[in-house]
């Protein structure tokens, strides 16, 4: 509103501006124009002239004439000096031609009236458009009168380029969205029944799987204009702007309707208005206005709302109530078929050996989102022209996997033989823990390549079938198996490294939530005690109870922590040859299979056995 007003007053004081000017300009300039050229000349001439009844105008003053003399060929004004000549004014006077004046000039309608009005005119109406110009690219907008306009970009069908096609997985969402596409298509057959078209559809999930890629893929499908606009845009450095735009967005679409707007990232304006007043006016004024829109199109015209975000708990209520964004589709991680799907889908994009095993990428990346996949696929061709093939192959995509997760090896980073070994048995006290415990996942792959993620080496284990529920054992032996890299380095080198950091973070992490969450500890029974408050982004914790609960808390894990611990190294010292025997092949080869270890490491049982 601000910016209107302040707008308005600068056209006020452009008009005057351009009013007192074009008055100066008559008053000063006009004068200097129209005033006749004078020619000093001498008393004699003026007598002649006189004489010949050439003079049409004359004034006379105490020691100058001047005088105007018009021939048949010219006209002229002269002035000369003042002899005595006392009856000179009688002569004049005599004359018929002759007019006393003060006023010499010569006036030119036509010439007056371009430089005293037309010209000042043009030169302001063109110095208004080259500041409005530049006003408008400081403002990011597109032309003069662009305040207050959504800058929404517009998109009829297939313009994006994207169609469902290219989302791969994401079933449940794309049943949704082909709905939505359908209504706008044929809305008859549901108006037959009665239905009513969701007004809108909040697209929640994780960053990155691919919440912005299913919408612009249904304006790829749908045969309507398709409005896409972030939140972030609404953001403006004036106060009231965001309203503005939000009023033009949704004039915008109602004139187009049947239509879609797209609103991405929609937490940036959509955020839980609060009670103090510290708040931020602006987006309370824009989120206002947003839904005051939602309310105020009928659901029949045909204008339907995506929007999408990953922080949904974040998003006011308001917003969420039905009638407003009344479905809510999930686009969460992909599961194992989704994440194949995904990496088949982008691998269309480059060239492949022939039978490549994408399920068994996709088992060894669980948790990872749409745009990570994306990535994989496109690091395993950079990898493929670096050592200068053709076609990308299996290797390609699972060190791929690995630069994704843990980057780049270092391998130019100089560690000492000591430190290797040290290594070494870390990463085979980890594997040795997983694979001696039913619980847990089987080891893919061991390495003590240095990363430039920071990771000195890491072992790989991956799950047979995907998984959707921990159960308490596995929790136990994940928790011990993170432990089992810190347990070699104490039995074999009585020491402890920092290399173990991340393990102990990870542990905690595990062994916390089995306390506060999934009621897995023998204090507490099944009791929330911590609740997570951003779920799709890291899952953060905050905790629902009394400060002495919270130290029981932190006894119950570090027992479990503990416990975990003393497992881990007993089951070291159980297999200890192993431990020594893997350890050394692991130094010498500096990756090995899941395979390879397993079949050194039935090979030694066999033996004991
Ligand atoms: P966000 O959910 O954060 O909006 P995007 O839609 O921007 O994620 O996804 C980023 C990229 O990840 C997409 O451009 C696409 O290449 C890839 N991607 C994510 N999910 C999928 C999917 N289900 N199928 C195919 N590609 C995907
Ligand atoms: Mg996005
Ligand atoms: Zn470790």
């Amino acid at each position: 509103m601000n910016n209107e007003k302040n707008y308005s007053k600068h056209i006020i004081v452009f008009i005057i501006s351009s009013l007192v000017l074009t008055l100066l300009m008559n008053i000063l300039v006009m004068p200097q124009l129209t005033k006749p050229k004078v020619e000093e000349t001498n008393y004699s001439f003026f007598l002649d002239k006189l004489e010949d009844g050439e003079i049409t105008l004359v004034q006379v003053k105490d020691n100058q004439i001047k005088f105007k003399v018009e021939s048949d060929d010219k006209k002229q004004v002269y002035v000369t000096g003042r002899m005595s000549d006392p009856n000179l004014v009688e002569r004049l006077h005599k004359d018929k031609n002759v007019v006393f004046t003060e006023n010499f000039e010569e006036r030119n309608i036509l010439l007056e009236f371009l430089v005293g009005w037309v010209l000042p005119l043009v030169f302001f109406i063109v110095l208004w458009n080259i500041l409005m110009k530049g006003m408008a690219k400081r403002m990011g907008g597109g032309n003069a009168m662009s305040f207050g306009k959504s800058n929404a970009k517009i998109y009829v069908k297939a313009q994006t380029g994207k169609t469902f096609a290219d989302v791969a997985g994401q079933d449940e969402a794309k049943e949704a969205l082909v709905e939505i596409v359908d209504f706008l298509h044929n809305p008859e057959k549901y108006a037959e029944i009665g239905a009513n078209l969701p007004k809108g559809a909040l697209l929640v999930g994780p960053p990155g799987t691919g919440k912005t890629l299913l919408a612009q893929a249904v304006a790829g499908e749908a045969e309507v204009p398709f409005f896409s606009i972030s939140g972030s845009e609404f953001v403006e450095m004036f106060v009231g702007m965001g309203a503005a735009k939000v009023r033009d967005l949704f004039k915008q679409a109602a004139e187009k309707a049947p239509c879609i707007v797209f609103i991405d990232e929609i937490d940036t304006i959509g955020k839980k208005r609060d009670g103090n007043f510290s708040g931020n006016d602006e987006r309370e004024q824009t989120l206002n206005q947003l839904l005051t829109e939602m309310d105020g199109f009928d659901g029949k015209k045909g204008v339907v709302i995506l929007a999408a975000t990953n922080r949904p708990e974040s998003l006011d209520p308001a917003l969420l109530r039905p009638g407003r964004f009344d479905r809510r589709i999930p686009a969460e991680l992909p599961d194992l078929n989704g994440r194949e799907a995904i990496l088949k889908v982008h691998a269309k994009k480059i060239k492949t050996e022939e039978n490549i095993d994408y399920n068994a990428i996709a088992r060894a990346t669980a948790g990872a989102s749409g745009a990570e996949l994306a990535n994989i696929i496109n690091e395993a061709a950079l990898r493929a022209v670096r050592n200068d093939r053709k076609v990308v192959n299996q290797s390609d995509l699972e060190e791929s996997v690995e630069v994704v997760i843990a980057g780049y090896q270092r391998k130019n980073a100089v560690i000492s033989q000591k430190e290797k070994e040290l290594i070494a048995y870390h990463e085979i006290g980890h594997a040795l823990v997983a694979a001696m415990q039913k619980a847990s996942a089987p080891v893919h792959k061991i390495t003590i390549i240095p990363r430039t993620s920071g990771a000195l080496g890491y072992t790989m284990q991956v799950d047979e079938d995907e998984k959707f529920l921990l159960t308490k054992e596995e929790a136990l032996a994940r928790i011990a198996t993170f432990t089992g890299g810190r347990s070699a380095e104490e039995l074999v080198f009585n020491t402890c490294t920092s290399g173990a950091s991340n393990d102990i973070e990870q542990a905690t992490k595990i062994a916390r939530a089995m306390v506060t969450r999934f009621g897995m500890s023998s204090t507490f029974d099944m009791v929330a005690l911590e609740t997570v408050t951003n779920q799709y982004l890291g899952g953060d914790t905050s905790l629902a109870c009394s400060a002495e609960t919270a130290a029981k808390i932190d006894t119950e894990v570090n027992d479990i922590v503990r416990k975990a611990h003393q497992k881990a190294q007993q089951i070291l010292k159980d297999n200890i040859d192993k431990l020594h025997e893997l350890s050394a092949f692991l130094l010498e080869k500096e990756t090995i299979t899941g395979e390879e270890f397993m079949a050194i490491l039935n090979k030694e049982s066999n033996n004991t056995l």
